[in-house]
């Protein structure tokens, strides 16, 4: 997890995952308030990560029934959920 480039603080995952289920809100550091925001890259990576195993999984799996499209956004989503706070980068504001 990433630190805070202040007070080397680690962000919290909670804080992370907070942050994009709330579409890429800032992170405030908690011990010295500092400001940050995700870096446009992590932006696109977190968009690949959710929409490219999908489209990866549609085009194996052709043709696919709506039931398991289904079944794979309802693996992929808490997947990349749990993983992705671990991969996102963030810069001081
Ligand atoms: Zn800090």
């Amino acid at each position: 997890m990433q630190k805070c480039e202040i007070c080397r603080t680690s962000f919290t995952w909670k804080q992370v995952s907070k942050s994009l289920w709330l579409a890429y809100k800032p992170i405030a550091c908690q011990n010295c308030g500092k400001l940050y925001k995700v870096q446009f890259l992590s932006r696109i990576l977190a968009s690949l990560l959710v929409i490219g195993p999908i489209f990866a999984f549609n085009l194996l799996s052709y043709p696919t029934s709506t039931q398991t499209f289904i079944l794979a956004v309802l693996i992929i989503i808490p997947v990349n959920s749990l993983m992705l706070p671990y991969l996102m980068r963030y810069r001081l504001a």
